[in-house]
C-alpha cells in the first residue's frame, strides 16, 4: 500500500497478507524475504506469516485478510495503476470469496484508479468471477504468472476470464515457455530473476516471448535482466538494467492508458 518501484505499476495495495509456495516461481518469493523483515520490524499485519527451513524464510501457511486496508484506495484521490497484493496471492485458498468480493467493490467504487491483479491460481480467479461477479469491471486488469513451460497452461485458464485487460507475468523467467497461445491476453510482461539465489535467464528465451507477443498482437513489456545479464554474468540487477534488442520495451496493452 505504498508507491513502489515495480516498473509496471505505481503503488502496491495489499488487503491480503501471507501465502504458501506454488511452483518453482514462487521458490525465491520477494514477498516472503519482505514479510519476515516487516515482522523483524514489529508491523503487525506481518507476524507469524513465516517460519524459518534451513538458511530461508518461508510462509507458515498463515493468510491474512486485512479489513483495515480495504479503504485505502478511496483515500487516493489521484488516478493510479495499483498492483493488488504484491505481498500475496488475492485467490490464495485461504482468502474468503466473502473477502474477494469486498476487494472488487473497493475497485468498483474507484474507477479513476486502475487495479492488477496477478495471480498463480487463475483456476480459482476464473471460477469465483464466473460464480459471483456478474459484471466486467473497465478499470480492472486479470492477469497471471507463468515462469517457464510446466505452468503454461494457466494461460488457459486465464484467456476465458471476462476482463478489460489480461496479461501474463512471465517473471521470473527461469525456462523457457515453448509455444504460447496468446489469444485474448493484451499484455506480457518479462523479467528474469534477482536477489541472492537468483536462476539465470536466458536470451533465447525472451526472444521466444517477444517474437510471439509480436505475432499475436500482445503489448510488450521488458522489467529487467535481473542477477544475471544478458551475456550470462552475474551482476546487479541496476548494472544489467532493462536493455533488451538495443531499446527499453515499455509497452502498455492500451496506448490511451497512460496513468
Ligand atoms: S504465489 Fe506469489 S506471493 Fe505466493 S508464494 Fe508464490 S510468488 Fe510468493
Amino acid at each position: 500500500m505504498a508507491e513502489t518501484q515495480i516498473e509496471w505499476t505505481d503503488a502496491t495495495w495489499n488487503p491480503v497478507a501471507g501465502c504458501t509456495i506454488v511452483s518453482a516461481g514462487c521458490t525465491n518469493c520477494y514477498a516472503m524475504e519482505m514479510a519476515r523483515r516487516l515482522q523483524a520490524m514489529d508491523v503487525e499485519k506481518y507476524k507469524g506469516l513465516t517460519r524459518r527451513s534451513g538458511k530461508r524464510t518461508i510462509w507458515n501457511g498463515v493468510v491474512r485478510e486485512d479489513r483495515n486496508a480495504l479503504d485505502i484506495p478511496l483515500r487516493w484521490k489521484k488516478p493510479k495503476k495499483i498492483f493488488v497484493n504484491s505481498m500475496s496471492d488475492l485467490f490464495h485458498e485461504r482468502v474468503s470469496d466473502a473477502f474477494i468480493l469486498k476487494v472488487w467493490n473497493v475497485m468498483r467504487a474507484t474507477p479513476h484508479h486502475h487495479y492488477q491483479i496477478l495471480t498463480k491460481r487463475p483456476d480459482r480467479m476464473g471460477s469465483l468471477v464466473a460464480k459471483k461477479i456478474s459484471d466486467v469491471l473497465p478499470n480492472v486488469w486479470l492477469g497471471t504468472s507463468i515462469e517457464n513451460s510446466e505452468v503454461s497452461d494457466r494461460a488457459n485458464h486465464l484467456r476465458t476470464i471476462p476482463a478489460a485487460i489480461r496479461f501474463i507475468s512471465f517473471e521470473p523467467l527461469i525456462g523457457s515457455v515453448g509455444a504460447m497461445d496468446l489469444t485474448g491476453i493484451h499484455w506480457a510482461i518479462v523479467g528474469g530473476e534477482s536477489g541472492r539465489s537468483a536462476r539465470p535467464v536466458r536470451e533465447v528465451w525472451i526472444d521466444e516471448i517477444f517474437d510471439q507477443c509480436s505475432l499475436q498482437g500482445a503489448a510488450f513489456f521488458f522489467k529487467q535482466w535481473g542477477t544475471w545479464g544478458k551475456d550470462n554474468k552475474r551482476r546487479s540487477k541496476k548494472a544489467n538494467g532493462r536493455v533488451y534488442r538495443d531499446q527499453v520495451w515499455d509497452q502498455m496493452p492500451d496506448a490511451r492508458l497512460t496513468l
